[in-house]
């Protein structure tokens, strides 16, 4: 219960308007969160700033709103709060609460098994005590707050996670709760972090440790490095913990994974507890386990009546939870959160329970935050993997580099699968493998891949409490519409799984004996090659199509071992690569073709070749007479392989008369050669996307599909069918907001000139990043929403739109270039 006038004084803040409700049931960050009785936080920090959220709060039935500068729009009925810093005045008004109610706070951090080893305090506390706990940390140190909002005055201890996001939080998380208890599970094992060094981080938590009173207790990992080194400072009394490690004050040995539980002997001091047991699996949840039943010692339980809850735990909804799925496998489900070290703790697992009859199949996704963008992280999971795993599934870009490590460590290709969509993960789990008791299954990822939508789709339908467990979980994981300002200043998202729908809807509309050639040149049209090669590979398509020999390459490197042709000009000098490679080339030059085969002949090995022919468009290939004669002499070249020929069209989209006319002229070269030489081409090709959809005829048997597999329409008068969606959102932030008076030019040569007083959004981002420079004031972006038009001329990395129109714009507020925001979109044919 949060009381208008505690809040206003503890937080220091100054009311705006008059007040309203004065009883509020809780806080809330995130638009999708709302409740009806709760304040709306507006955060507005380094990471973005919510006040644009405000109407949309109220209208969504908030009674209260606590923000740092006035509304705009109208707060009549809601309580206004005014504050310099909404997370600071929460913090401090989370201190007024503990100490009104005399709560005594039990602190537990480190990087990861906080929320295992807060229940395992929680659970154990609670047999004795009424305790309160934070339930979810995803947005750092506003946890506390929002969890505290539910204290009551009957909590003897809260155990709150202190979530570590950024430097400086733990003063400010310390000072606010002024912990009697810390409990420190694991700070090293990292790849990388937000600190300015692994030291920083310790002087950080040092913080905590030497905030704590005589009377205190410090509860430490003894097994981490990193923890130990803080150990000595403190003045509270220290309880470290360890696995079969001696030196710990308590430790568990004789450790035994079993699929549904682990089995130990716990040593504390010369006292000896053998054969005890626990329902949660992983070793490493020991730790937490450890720490609870220190944390309970401190408080009068004992270790036999700890021990004996610690029997009954049960496994975190997303932590290592373990779920009987399609045909009857063992699915672990991991996905609450992954680092580094929890992941290496996972496969400890598997390898641990995995019996010699079962299959281990180890389905990764990208890891969090800030590891989420480290390959070298992913790295090390992937060579611990390929010594575990007998199948290894990745989803996303990052999981990508475990596969391609677990490849160079000797794992089998065949059991090694790349994926960008999940229903891709999916269907190598159900379709490739078909899944069976005979299977064990841990999937693991961060938040933000959202594996846990593939368990899901994993479960028999005889798991319902399970499928409830896993839907909660991620509520305050992921913000929706709280700020996440990212680290690029524009970027794009691609939709994988929109991809696969699009290249399965061209394969069902050509059926089984055409082949589908993906067309993935120029980086698959900005929507990132590797993926979409291997995506579409996955959902019926056979061949890819590249403009050059490098971006071949590209795909080769990352593992495709598909058919491409390369259908742009091949320079001499690269064909050696390309034959090593085994790439497809376009041929439509005698002398090109002479050098080819000259070199082919050189490495030993032929090169496969399609012929070219320029049947209309003026553009790369051979003209229809030239052709027929350079097959004659291709067939003659003993080191080319001839295995297909194609034109191109140039108006499919626009024109079907001409199109007709070229596909006449196509026949006309076939025709001819067959009769004459009895030579059948294995491909015969010659339709883009416009061609696919509208000339069936004009498929033979294969079509070479760009635009569409991108789910973009290829004119006006040729559609895709509503089967097909836009794969990419191009999204930049605002830099600055001003108004500038009437009669101010805006941007490079002056093209724009403000007529009357005109508020303007500065974007970081232009045509270096492909945003078209001319002409001027030719589109429109998307903010909040609403289309804000494009003014002055576009400069290399910064444009100006006019946000007259848009109330309460401000720095870091998402804008769209392209795609999807509210109920407005901007096609890319647009
Ligand atoms: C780009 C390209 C395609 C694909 O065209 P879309 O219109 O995007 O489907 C097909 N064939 C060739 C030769 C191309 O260069």
């Amino acid at each position: 219960m949060i009381n208008l006038y505690e809040l206003l004084e503890s937080a220091n803040g100054q009311l705006f308007g008059e007040p309203s409700a004065q009883l509020f049931d809780g806080f809330c960050v995130d638009l999708d969160d709302i409740q009806p009785n709760h304040i709306f936080v507006v955060l507005s920090n380094e990471h973005g700033d919510t006040h644009q959220n405000i109407s949309e709060a109220i209208a969504r039935g908030v009674k209260g709103i606590i923000c740092t500068r006035p509304p705009e729009c109208d707060t009549q009925g809601i309580s206004v709060l005014l504050v310099r810093d909404t997370s600071a005045a929460l913090l401090a008004w989370s201190r007024y609460i503990l100490g009104k109610y005399g709560t005594k706070v039990i602190a537990v951090t480190g990087f990861s098994g906080k929320s295992v080893t807060a229940d395992a305090i929680y659970q154990i506390l609670s047999s004795r005590y009424t305790v309160h706990m934070n339930l979810d940390a995803g947005i750092g140190r506003l946890s506390i707050p929002l969890s505290l909002a539910r204290l009551r005055a009957t909590h003897k201890f809260a155990v709150l996670k202190l979530n570590l996001i950024e430097q400086g939080d733990m003063g400010l998380m310390v000072e606010a709760t002024q912990p009697e208890v810390a409990v420190l599970t694991q700070l090293g094992g990292s790849q990388i972090t937000r600190f300015d060094s692994q030291d920083s981080l310790i002087d950080e938590m040092r913080l905590l440790v030497d905030y704590l009173s005589p009377s205190g207790l410090a509860a430490m990992n003894y097994d981490d490095e990193w923890v130990r080194k803080l150990a000595n400072t403190t003045r509270a009394e220290v309880r470290t913990f360890g696995l079969n490690t001696f030196g710990a004050a308590m430790m568990a040995y004789n450790v035994t994974s079993h699929s549904d539980r682990t089995d130990f002997d716990l040593r504390w001091g010369s006292e000896r507890y053998t054969g005890q047991s626990t329902p949660l699996l992983g070793a490493y949840h020991l730790y937490s386990v450890m720490a609870g039943l220190s944390v309970g010692l401190h408080f009068g339980i004992n270790l036999q009546a700890g021990l004996e809850i610690v029997r009954n735990l049960r496994p975190l909804p997303g932590r290592m939870y373990p779920i009987r799925g399609a045909g009857g496998a063992l699915i672990m489900n991991d996905t609450y959160s992954a680092n580094t070290r929890s992941t290496l703790g996972d496969l400890d697992w598997l390898e641990a329970v995995k019996r010699d009859d079962q299959r281990a199949i180890f389905v990764f996704g990208d890891m969090e935050p800030p590891e989420a963008n480290s390959s070298r992280s992913h790295e090390v999971v992937g060579e611990r993997a390929a010594s575990v795993a007998d199948v290894l599934i990745t989803r996303g870009t990052n999981a990508a580099f475990a596969a391609r490590t677990a490849l160079s460590k000797g794992m089998n290709p065949e059991q090694v699968h790349v994926t960008y969509a999940d229903r891709d993960a999916l269907s190598i789990l159900t379709e490739h493998y078909a899944l069976s008791d005979k299977d064990v299954v841990l999937v693991k990822g961060g938040p933000y891949s959202r594996m846990d939508t593939l368990v899901r789709a994993l479960l028999d339908g005889n798991s319902d409490s399970d499928v409830s467990q896993l839907s909660q979980r991620q509520s305050g994981v992921v913000p929706s519409s709280a700020p996440v300002m990212p680290d690029r200043l524009s970027w794009v998202e691609i939709d994988y799984d929109a991809i696969a729908g699009n290249v399965r809807a061209i394969k069902r509309l050509v059926g089984p004996d055409v082949v589908v050639n993906a067309v993935v040149k120029s980086d698959a049209y900005g929507h990132g090659a590797v993926m979409v090669a291997r995506t579409a590979l996955f959902n019926g398509a056979d061949y890819l199509g590249v403009s050059s020999i490098p971006e071949a390459l590209e795909l080769r490197e990352a593992g495709i071992v598909a058919p491409i042709l390369v259908m742009n000009f091949s320079p001499p000098h690269l064909i050696r690569q390309a034959i090593q490679h085994d790439l497809t080339l376009t041929v439509y030059d005698i002398d090109l073709m002479r050098a080819y085969d000259r070199i082919a002949r050189e490495v030993g090995k032929r090169l496969r070749v399609h012929l070219k022919v320029d049947t209309g468009m003026g553009r790369l290939g051979a003209l229809p007479e030239e052709a027929i004669d350079l097959v004659r002499h291709l067939l003659n070249f003993r080191y080319l392989e001839t295995e297909g020929i194609y034109t191109h069209f140039s108006c499919a989209d626009s024109d079907p008369e001409y199109t007709r006319l070229q596909l006449e002229n196509f026949r006309g070269v076939i025709r001819p050669i067959q009769a004459t030489t009895g030579f059948k081409f294995k491909y015969i090709h010659a339709s883009n996307s416009a061609g696919t959809l509208a000339f069936p005829e004009g498929r033979f048997n294969m079509v070479r599909t760009g635009i569409a597999i991108y789910g973009m329409h290829p004119s006006d008068t040729v559609q895709l069918s509503p089967d097909f969606k836009p794969a990419i959102t191009w999204k930049t932030t605002v830099a600055q907001v001003k108004t500038l008076p009437p009669g101010h030019p805006v941007g490079y040569g002056n093209t724009y000139v403000t007529r009357h007083s005109e508020r303007i959004a500065v974007l970081p981002v232009g045509y270096a990043d492909g945003l078209r420079r001319a002409p001027n004031n030719w589109g429109e972006v998307l903010i909040h929403g609403r289309r804000a038009p494009l003014i002055g001329r576009v400069s290399m990395e910064k444009t100006v739109v006019s946000v007259d129109h848009i109330p309460n714009v401000a720095i870091g507020d998402e804008v769209v270039l392209l795609g999807r925001q509210g109920q407005e979109t901007i096609t890319a044919e647009a």
